[in-house]
């Protein structure tokens, strides 16, 4: 069984936002005041998440990772952690994570079956973490990242989002960490979305520009063939010297729209089929409504065939001399599940 949406594409991966809740305020991410918090009677129960987890693993999705929000304030996410894992067919599970609750946790989520770990850290500086995410925890994150590579993940990741208020330096410091451990670091291209702090700032970072920053820094970088391109999204290169590696995700000046194999559950129980596409299914209504399994799956199977070929959102545009344009969603990334 396979999910295939109307252009042909293979959909086995399911990203489920847990919750809308965060313990940070990135400023690239979330309004300054943050977002109103969606009543608890509105969000998913866990017994619904695993329902329809359970239906589209039946349907041909063999991998899961928990988003937000931040996934870690939720409170029993290692017991769901634990039951996704149980689902016949789920192969991989992933967590993505600010970090902050993980050196606490990591241990429990290891136990609970996460495979994959991705933490995200934009810069290494304690000053300017606080500056951009409105908390003085790098160290607390710091803390998680070891607590990390001490437990059995198969992969822990980082994240470091290209936001107009990164720079240079953020780049090359966290950069480093995949210089001295088995880390892949990853530098995505921040993608506007909406309603956050940054949006009217006209500096926007590409792939091509952090390369050329890092090359220069840590020498020549090596592209990975394409089956160590394990996460197809990504571009990923080896440099001499470093135990782990480096990669790009250049979700805008390149995106990987063609060979998307992704779907998103919001924690408020949308179907999405693009981070970019407000349409998709409102599956709380059907679990709560007494729709039987076999009817959720087809109304599944029958909206994934309007699944976008590529971004679809407002454009946004970075001034006159700007060659840059961006697509912006209505609705934030912490909403949606990043
Ligand atoms: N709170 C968790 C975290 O920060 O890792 C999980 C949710 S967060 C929305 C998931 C990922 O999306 C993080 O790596 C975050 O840095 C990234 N992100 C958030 N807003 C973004 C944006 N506008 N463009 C690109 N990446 C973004
Ligand atoms: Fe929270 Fe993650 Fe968004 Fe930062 S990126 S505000 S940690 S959801």
């Amino acid at each position: 069984m396979a999910i295939i949406d109307g252009l042909g594409r293979k959909l086995n991966y399911l990203r489920v936002s847990v919750t809308d809740r965060c313990n940070l305020r990135c400023r690239y991410c979330m309004p300054f005041g943050g977002v109103a918090p969606i009543e608890h009677k509105e969000i998913l129960s866990f017994e619904e998440i695993l329902r329809v987890v359970s239906i589209m693993a039946d349907l041909g999705v063999n991998k899961v990772r928990l988003t937000g929000g931040e996934p870690l304030v939720r409170k029993g996410i290692a017991t769901l952690a634990k039951r996704i894992k149980e689902i016949r067919g789920i192969e991989i599970l992933g967590l993505t994570t600010n970090g902050v609750l993980l050196g606490d946790m990591a241990k429990e989520l290891s136990d609970s079956g996460v495979d994959a770990i991705n933490i995200s850290i934009d810069t290494t500086d304690e000053m300017r973490y606080k500056n951009l995410t409105l908390f003085d925890m790098y160290n607390e994150v710091r803390r998680g990242l070891l607590a990390a590579l001490e437990n059995s993940f198969n992969s822990v990741k980082v994240n470091c989002v290209l936001s107009p208020f990164s720079i240079p330096d953020d780049w090359i410091h966290v950069a480093a960490f995949a210089k001295d451990n088995a880390i892949d670091v990853r530098f995505i291209e921040w993608m506007p979305m909406a309603g956050e702090e940054m949006i009217e700032q006209n500096i926007i970072y590409r792939m091509d520009t952090v390369k050329g920053v890092l090359g220069k820094e840590f020498g020549e970088m090596t592209p990975c063939s394409n089956e160590e391109n394990v996460a197809a999204c990504a571009k990923m290169f080896s440099v001499h010297g470093f135990i782990g590696r480096l990669g790009f995700i250049p979700a805008m000046s390149s995106p990987f729209c063609k060979s998307c194999n992704r779907l998103r559950l919001t924690s408020t129980g949308d179907l999405r089929l693009c981070l970019f596409y407000d349409k998709g299914l409102a599956l709380k209504s059907l679990l709560r409504g007494g729709a039987s399994d076999e009817y959720i799956a087809k109304q599944i199977l029958k909206t994934v065939e309007g699944k976008p070929a590529g971004h679809i959102g407002h454009r946004v545009n970075f001034g006159e001399n700007s060659d840059t344009e961006a697509i912006s969603s209505i609705c934030g990334m912490s909403q949606v599940g990043g």
